[in-house]
């Protein structure tokens, strides 16, 4: 049985305009990210993967074309499940982590649940939302530093909190834009291997956007951005993967 598809794009089109002149970005992207696996999309620097993350993410709109949630139309969708699907549905990572510095860490992990409930939701759940957000510090090993804040951490450490902060509301889909693009190798790698291990025991489903091709090789599934167009590079152990979700 196929794996369900997660997030769909068609034909998604996206120029950015300098001084009257159209540059196009994306030029009719059709994109299809299967739940339980670790989908790669690779590109050189300014190939357009971040502007594609940004539609998949409702944070920008696309000139034309779609995207579909669980086959349901999100790109046009009102306000309010817009904001559901970002702060329910979605966890995102990104390159500069973008913590809030006068913050702890277990403020910072905190922040979603603020966001998304309304302040007498928070205030009621507040025990509750301070046990998963300890929770999920705990899950990525960092529970010792809840009260640091992102001056007194590594970068490693911050991109900890930050995948932390994105799992905090139990998304389906984590999109991690060039999550170790500002770390040394040693420390990128301990950052894709608790991604790997967020894929393997706790099955979520990552789109990893980098421009690195060693990377690129260990996901799933790989889609490569060229020319505002993407391709499917390779699917190599999908089959296995398959099998065992299926099981
Ligand atoms: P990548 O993430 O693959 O490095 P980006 O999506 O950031 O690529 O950028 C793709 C192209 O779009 C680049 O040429 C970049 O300069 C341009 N671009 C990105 N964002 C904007 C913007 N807000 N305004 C104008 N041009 C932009
Ligand atoms: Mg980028």
């Amino acid at each position: 049985m196929p794996t369900p598809i997660v997030l769909t794009t068609r034909g998604l089109k996206k120029s950015y305009h300098k001084d009257r002149i159209d540059v196009p970005v994306l030029r009719g992207v059709d994109l299809d990210i299967q739940q339980g696996l670790v989908t790669a999309l690779v590109g050189r620097s300014g190939s357009g993967k971040s502007t594609l993350m940004h539609l998949l993410a409702t944070l920008d709109r696309p000139d034309q074309g779609e995207v579909f949630f669980r086959g349901n139309r999100i790109d046009n969708a009102p306000r309010a499940v817009r904001d559901r699907y970002r702060n329910h549905e979605i966890g995102v990572i990104f390159q500069f982590y973008h913590l809030l510095p006068e913050l702890s860490a277990i403020e910072n992990v905190l922040a979603p649940a603020m966001i998304s409930q309304s302040v007498w939701g928070y205030f009621r759940s507040r025990r509750e939302n301070l046990r998963r957000a300890e929770a999920m510090l705990d899950r990525v090993g960092l529970l010792h530093r809840s009260k640091h804040r992102p001056c007194e951490m590594s970068g490693g450490e911050m991109q900890r909190v930050a995948i932390a902060r994105a799992l905090m509301t139990d998304p389906t889909l984590l999109l991690a834009d060039e999550p170790t693009g500002n770390l040394d190798t040693e420390t990128g790698k301990e950052i894709l291997r608790l991604l790997a291990d967020l894929n393997a025991t706790d099955n979520m489903t990552i789109l990893m956007i980098t421009h690195d091709d060693e990377i690129a090789a260990a996901a799933d599934v790989c889609w490569r951005m060229k020319d505002g167009l993407i391709q499917t590079e390779h699917e190599e152990g999908l089959s296995e993967r398959l099998a065992t979700h299926a099981a």
